[in-house]
């Protein structure tokens, strides 16, 4: 074997057409506390993929244990309307694997334009399905109607839970104070046993909150799996894939940091972002036994709605012929939509200027 040092980036580049990935600039929020803690583990046998339609030279060594993969790269047409705030741009982008190649930079709007944001928490505990959004704990995906919040304290094994008042009313964030003291790590104790809830009215300025992330053209694989850092990837609708939500922080204060129906919520510093895909923001008709696309990795890869029962590999990717590589999304109950991406993206610091949350 040849030396495969960590100069292996190059060897990449060649055999796939270089190209990186990267971006995300959102550093911090009431997401940032949960960590991530999965580092990829480095099973080196992914043998199965292939590389059919690298028609660079075959200097690619696909038999060490890396994953290769192959993409036409992502198509900025695919976003919807108002998806982007701005025009993407071509920038040149150096990758967390040591690619040196050309990212889009993508600003994206930060609010989904392809569908209704909410209902998040319920009202009353007579409230049925329709009148709040989910809840997902990396156990389960619960609708947020009244029985939810009735059954909480038996749900979570613990009393204190009573999230409601004797009149039956649902205890909710109910302005811009409470919810930026029930969204933050150390959640004000007088908010505990509260629906948490957000609106784009209590952002700053009442907008939504623009993100500009870094994403190689075309993807680059990088020499093992890994955890994604920080935010994921983009919706085709404009908003950010996040992180696990820090379910245990959140469930620690005895609070529910509701999702809509889409998987979706809004915190003071990122505005709304998504943490579970339900099959929103889809764009076009899935093949035969798939289903269809809804937003990018930030290695340059698409993802698609979770398809169960598929032969996927250790980051719920393939490749099929219709098309070329991509990831199948989680199941939304296990809070995190991307489990590891296999390639390359642009490292932390170095996304560019990406739009960190703006009033931290
Ligand atoms: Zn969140
Ligand atoms: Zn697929």
């Amino acid at each position: 074997m040849k030396d495969l040092t960590r100069s292996a980036c190059l060897h990449i580049a060649i055999a796939i057409l270089a190209l990186g990935l990267f971006a995300a600039g959102c550093g911090s929020s009431e997401d940032s506390a949960d960590g991530s803690a999965q580092t990829a583990e480095d099973t080196a046998s992914q043998d199965e993929t292939t590389n059919d339609d690298a028609d660079a030279d075959a200097d690619a060594d696909s038999g060490d244990g890396d994953i290769v993969v192959s993409g036409e790269g992502v198509d900025v047409g695919l976003f919807f309307d108002g998806a982007l705030a701005e025009d993407a741009t071509t920038v040149d982008c150096t990758l967390n694997g040591g690619a040196e190649t050309t990212c889009y930079s993508l600003t994206i709007a930060g609010y989904p334009a392809s569908h209704d944001v909410g209902p998040f928490c319920p009202d009353t505990i007579a409230d049925d399905s329709d009148a709040g959004g989910i809840w997902f704990d990396g156990e389960g995906v619960y609708d947020l109607d009244g029985d939810f919040i009735v059954g909480l304290a038996e749900l979570y094994d613990d009393d204190e839970w009573q999230m409601y008042d004797e009149d039956g009313n649902v205890l909710v964030t109910e302005t811009a104070e409470e919810f930026e003291a029930a969204a933050r790590p150390d959640v004000d104790p007088s908010l505990e046993n509260h629906c948490v809830e957000g609106a784009l009215e209590w952002l700053d300025n009442g907008e939504p909150i623009t993100t500009t992330v870094l994403i190689p053209i075309v993807p680059v694989a990088a020499d093992s799996t890994a955890a994604p850092q920080g935010s994921q990837g983009i919706t085709l609708d404009g908003v950010v894939i996040a992180e696990s939500a820090p379910v245990d922080a959140i469930l620690s204060a005895y609070t529910i940091a509701a999702f809509d129906d889409c998987g979706g919520h809004f915190n003071p510093f990122e505005g709304y972002h998504m943490h579970g895909a339900t099959g929103c923001s889809e764009v076009g008709d899935a093949a035969d036994g798939e289903t269809p696309m809804f937003g990018y990795a930030l290695d340059g890869y698409p993802v698609h709605s979770p398809l169960a029962d598929a032969d996927l590999d250790e980051c719920n990717g393939h490749t099929t012929e219709a098309a070329g590589y991509h990831y199948h999304a989680n199941s939304a109950e296990q809070n995190q939509v991307i489990s590891c991406l296999v390639g390359q993206s642009v490292a932390g610091e170095d996304a560019g200027p990406a739009g960190p949350p703006q009033g931290e």
